[in-house]
């Protein structure tokens, strides 16, 4: 699949469900509406869109959400897509998450095929770490992390930098990273549904941070990547990689080589660009795919150069109206 700016899409994010069991305060309001389950594609029918990216080309399949681990019967999904790395189709199967079920899932996580996690954690500080996901329990996170390493599974760590939230924590996660064996990726807030608040209050940027940064640890620029937007540089002291991710100081674009389907089966071209494609219809329409791949190709052919976030002081509301929790971070 190559787009109209000659970029080819070899990676799908998949949000298997809106619902999540934390609410961190850029994410999500905290009492968010969530979808009808009539409206939320069946695991079946996930694994079919899904088949049918791979047929096309799609190397790399990350599952998100919501959380994608609280959506029942997830290791079902997991397992039938682990069959097209077995056949060589697939390179990597992976899937970001908050590590509130890891403990559980890691284990069968591996066994699919997994081999590689990213788990968000802003806060080291257990009651940081409640004030920022609202609902989270670090304790039952940190389990899930160590259950992950245990498996065999590579961990990396998200980190959304929020300004006087936890820019004060960086060198200590940074640390711990480097103590456990984790790279880690910081991210910029990006302005992505209504949150209740002003999300200018929560704004760091990033070249900031990494001048910060600069003061306590040797980093060096490398030409690393993971297949997604990161920038990394090297830490001397820790032997770790650490990521960059900013889409508002640096915009990313130029590379992009994914797509995202929400749980509705809705496919954006731009997480950051409100054109979208309904593969719901043509998938439901016929049991054969000849219609869904007609739609995916049609949509491939729309996808727009790059996105336009901007948070600054005259925009203050959402660049787009949809949580990152629907199309997945
Ligand atoms: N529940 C999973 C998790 O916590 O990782 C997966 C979904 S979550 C939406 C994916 C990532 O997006 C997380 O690292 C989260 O911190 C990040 N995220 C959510 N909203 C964001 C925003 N407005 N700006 C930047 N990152 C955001």
């Amino acid at each position: 699949m190559i787009d109209p700016f000659g970029r080819h899409v070899t990676y799908l994010r998949v949000s298997v469900t809106d619902r999540c069991d934390f609410r961190c305060v850029y994410c999500m309001s905290e009492d968010m509406t969530f979808l009808p389950k009539a409206d939320v594609l069946t695991l079946e029918e996930i694994d079919r869109v899904c088949s049918a990216f791979v047929r096309k080309g799609v190397r790399k399949l990350r599952l998100t959400g919501g959380e994608p681990l609280v959506r029942r019967n997830i290791m079902g999904l997991f397992k039938l897509l682990g069959r097209h790395l077995e056949t060589g189709e697939l390179d990597e199967l992976t899937l970001t998450t908050n590590g509130s079920q890891l403990a559980k899932y890691a284990a069968e996580l591996k066994d699919a095929g997994v081999g590689r996690v990213n788990v968000s954690v802003d806060s080291l500080d257990a009651d940081k770490f409640r004030k920022i996901t609202r609902w989270g329990d670090l304790a039952k996170v940190m389990e899930g992390v160590r259950a992950a390493r245990d498996a065999g599974l590579k961990v990396k760590i998200n980190t959304v930098a929020l300004k006087d939230v936890n820019e004060d924590e960086f060198d200590t996660l940074i640390r711990w990273c480097g103590d456990e064996g984790f790279d880690m990726t910081l991210i910029e807030t990006m302005p992505m549904g209504d949150i209740s608040h002003d999300r200018n209050d929560q704004y760091l940027p990033l070249s900031k941070v990494r001048k910060r940064l600069e003061k306590t640890w040797t980093l060096a620029d490398i030409p690393y990547k993971s297949g997604g937007p990161a920038r990394y540089v090297a830490i001397k002291e820790t032997g770790r990689k650490l990521g960059f991710i900013t889409p508002l100081t640096h915009n990313f674009c130029e590379s992009c080589n994914r797509v995202r389907l929400t749980c509705t089966g809705t496919l954006y071209m731009c997480l950051g660009q409100n054109d979208k494609s309904d593969l719901r219809a043509p998938l439901r329409a016929s049991e054969s795919d000849h219609l869904l791949e007609a739609a995916i190709d049609e949509a491939i052919g729309r996808k727009p150069k790059g996105h336009d976030f901007v948070i600054d002081r005259d925009n203050r509301g959402p660049a787009v109206p949809r949580h990152m929790s629907v199309t997945g971070g």
